[in-house]
């Protein structure tokens, strides 16, 4: 190796030499620099040591012996100031021991005085370089320091980190309102927070054992268990609703939710439970369930839930057993309601609920299908059982009730259907119930059970509904005329107007059976206007043609709900005046019912008819609900003798038509007998001083053309001219056959 070499191995560095001497300074100093390191030179170690303290040197060759400060004492002095400063002692002394001490004082290298130019080349390489490599050790070691404290430092971080986060998810799951336990991959439960203490009712110790699993009921625990599994082969989220009873007895309807928690290979490690207490919603679930199947005021099941339950009796129904339904109906509730209010036919509706409840068998079932209408369904060993609890019902309602300090009789219609057939359809069973209430509803306070008569009576009645429209839209009904006679002249003093419907098929309907259906469908007023039409002209018509006194009267009926009709009046008055008619030409005749049912509306009504001069006549007198009190405060005229009394005449017992006569006259009210038709009632209603009579004896009600007698050539026969002339003897009027 030569020193050329040597010198351009290391880079070019600051080197100071340092020697008393001035040749061997100069010496030094050029090998150094033919080395290619800058060099600066100082003759003593007091020099060297300023020099240091000023400059940047990577190197100092020192002589070791000099007056002043010694090479050692610099070396010493030096390597404390700087630790990476390489030295290179110089000295004319072999003293090994010497060589030991500079060593030992952390010098590079030695060189005996005299050298060769070589030797000191190669102690000034060699320490560069050993410098250059301890340098290097030393940044790295600064590097590897550097590096672990900052790993410490990130370990320090990464742990205070997941103490924060496991304490934060700690803290998450003890202040969650869910129960939470978790199981690892052996099933081991080894967590659980408090509220899974509270909701299981057992402690963590008890939960951290597996036992408390097979000690659940069965339905639940297989729930539970199954969605634990499912969650461990990695089902996503199972789901389960259970009840769950705990050890101390109490019971808590739980939903659980089981989920797989997975390892950072995706593996299955654990699963997690959450329970939640679902008692409040299971609660509120049951709240509704109850409120859609139950009627609202009377806390009974409602129709929907009546069907269900009549549908489970049927299929259960056994041999020997019969499933009875009866529909029990108020017969009076609407005027209740109507009269007393809203209020009070609430508190009515209760009432009833309670005295239903109150008197059937138990096991049977009351629901309330809305209105005044309940239900009742029963299953009985016959037929005559359940009519004998219908009876009960009918008996028990008839009680009376008060409702807001009033006291009121009621009565109940009750329909029924029964079977003994499990394969029976529910619909047909309530059908035939509201056949039969339907039935048992025209006589009120009765119990009617159904009977396949009915079923026809209904289809008929369909029938007709249709039909009668169609005949009213066509025009086809007619009106026959029956003569009302003076009960003592028997000269005819007016005529009842009546409705005729022939039908092509059917033949004759009776009034009786399409006036109800016409009301019922809102159709009567059309037939009423046409009969009072039709009548008013037939009356103006005989008149003109001569064939009747001006004193005839025309009588029309009127269904209850034209009472309430405001525009009546009015019509009645165009009628009367388009056939140039007075008012006194017509009577118009109502129900004793229709006349009570809305009074407050009937009266103005009846008033501006009367301020017409038409005259109004309670028709079946005696038949409907009499509150005989009415007769003093409505404008009324005429009393008609339902033909049920005149019927009675002679037949013994009470004479009411004597009664009604008395009755009438005592208001000063004219009296009309209906359905006179022998001799002897016509005799005794004249007795009795009833002004006038109608019924087959004096004339069947028949159409126009046939509707008078012949008249006369001498107008003082006209029907009618003489009302109260002496009576002639026997019944000499012409029959006409309908
Ligand atoms: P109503 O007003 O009491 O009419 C008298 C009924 O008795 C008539 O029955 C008549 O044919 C019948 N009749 C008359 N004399 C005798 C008799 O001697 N013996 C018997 N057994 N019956 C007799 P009809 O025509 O069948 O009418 C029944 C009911 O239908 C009427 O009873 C009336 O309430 C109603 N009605 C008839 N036409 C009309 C109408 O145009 N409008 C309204 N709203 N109702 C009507
Ligand atoms: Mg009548
Ligand atoms: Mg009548």
């Amino acid at each position: 190796m030569n020193a050329t070499s040597l010198a351009t191995e290391s880079s070019p560095v600051h080197v100071l030499v340092v020697d008393d001497d001035r040749d061997m300074v100069g010496l030094m100093r050029r090998i150094v620099e033919r080395m290619g390191h800058r060099c600066s030179t100082a003759g003593s170690g007091e020099d060297a040591l300023k020099y240091l303290a000023t400059d940047s040197f990577a190197l100092l060759v020192t002589d070791i012996n000099m007056d002043g400060l010694s090479g050692l004492g610099l070396l010493e002095a030096a390597r404390s100031s700087d630790p990476d400063l390489a030295v290179v002692m110089v000295s004319g002394l072999g003293d090994p021991r010497t060589a030991e001490t500079a060593l030992g004082g952390g010098a590079f290298g030695y060189v005996v005085k005299p050298f060769e130019l070589t030797e000191l080349q190669i102690a000034v390489s060699n320490a560069l370089r050993r410098r250059e490599l301890e340098l290097q050790l030393r940044r790295h070691l600064h590097d590897l320091e550097a590096e672990v404290g900052r790993r410490t430092e990130e370990l320090r971080r990464v742990s205070h980190e997941t103490q924060v986060q496991e304490q934060r998810f700690r803290s998450l799951a003890q202040a969650s309102p869910l129960g939470i336990l978790y199981a690892d991959s052996q099933g081991n439960f080894d967590y659980c927070n408090a509220n899974a203490e509270a909701l299981l009712g057992r402690t963590r110790t008890e939960l951290g054992d597996r036992r408390w699993l097979a000690e659940l009921d069965s339905p639940s625990r297989d729930q539970l268990e199954t969605s634990i599994r499912e969650a461990a082969s990695g089902v996503p989220d199972a789901m389960c609703e259970y009840p769950l009873r705990r050890p101390d007895g109490s019971t808590v309807w739980l939903r659980s939710r089981v989920a797989p928690v997975l390892d950072d290979h995706h593996e299955t490690a654990g699963v997690v439970v959450l329970f939640e207490d679902i008692g409040d919603h299971k609660r509120l679930e049951h709240q509704l369930r109850h409120q859609a199947s139950h009627d609202h005021l009377t806390g009974l099941p409602n129709r929907r839930d009546f069907r269900d339950q009549l549908a489970r009796r049927l299929v259960a129904l056994e041999p020997g057993q019969c499933l009875g339904v009866l529909l029990v109906d108020l017969d009076q509730f609407k005027l209740v309601n109507d009269t007393y209010g809203h209020e009070a036919g609430d508190q009515l509706i209760v009432t009833v609920g309670e005295r239903l409840i109150g008197c059937v068998p138990p096991g049977a079932v009351v629901a309330r299908l809305g209105g005044d209408e309940f239900t009742v369904a029963l299953t009985e060993s016959s037929r005559e059982a359940i009519v004998a609890v219908a009876e009960t019902i009918r008996e028990t309602l008839r009680k009376p009730v008060r409702i807001m300090g009033v006291e009121l009789s009621l009565s109940a219609s009750v329909g029924i259907g029964a079977t003994s057939d499990p394969q029976a359809a529910v619909s047909s069973m309530l059908r035939s119930a509201d056949i039969a209430m339907h039935q048992a509803k025209n006589r009120r306070d009765v119990v009617e059970v159904f009977d396949s008569s009915m079923a026809k009576d209904v289809a008929r009645r369909l029938a007709l509904t249709s039909e009668l429209r169609r005949a009213v839209d066509d025009g086809l009904l007619r009106v026959h005329y029956q003569p009302v006679v003076n009960t003592v002249t028997q000269g005819l003093v007016g005529l009842e107007a009546l409705a005729r419907w022939s039908h092509h098929e059917w033949g004759e309907i009776a009034p009786s059976e399409f006036i109800p259906i016409a009301e019922s469908i809102g159709l009567v007023h059309r037939i009423d206007s046409h009969v009072l039409a039709s009548s008013l002209q037939q009356l103006a018509h005989w008149r003109a043609a001569g064939r009747i006194h001006s004193d005839v009267f025309m009588s029309v009926n009127l269904s209850a709900s034209q009472l309430s009709n405001s525009a009546l009046p009015e019509l009645v008055h165009q009628l009367l005046g388009s056939y140039g008619l007075q008012g006194t030409s017509l009577c118009i005749e109502v129900t004793e019912s229709s006349l009570i049912s809305d009074i407050e509306r009937a009266l103005p009504i009846m008033r501006r008819l009367r301020a017409l001069g038409i005259r109004i006549a309670v028709d079946d007198f005696g038949t409907g609900h009499s509150a005989l009190s009415y007769l003093g405060q409505l404008p009324l005229d005429v009393l008609k003798i339902d033909g049920s009394f005149v019927a009675a005449i002679g037949r013994g017992g009470v004479d009411v038509a004597e009664a009604i006569v008395d009755l009438a006259h005592r208001f000063h009210l004219e009296v009309i007998a209906e359905g006179v038709e022998e001799p002897h009632q016509l005799a005794r209603l004249r007795a009795l001083g009833c002004e006038m009579a109608q019924g087959f004896l004096t004339g069947r009600p028949t159409d126009a053309d046939h509707s008078l007698p012949t008249p006369a050539s001498d107008p003082s026969r006209l029907p009618g001219a003489h009302p109260r002339s002496v009576p002639s003897e026997g019944v000499t009027r012409d029959e006409v056959p309908a």
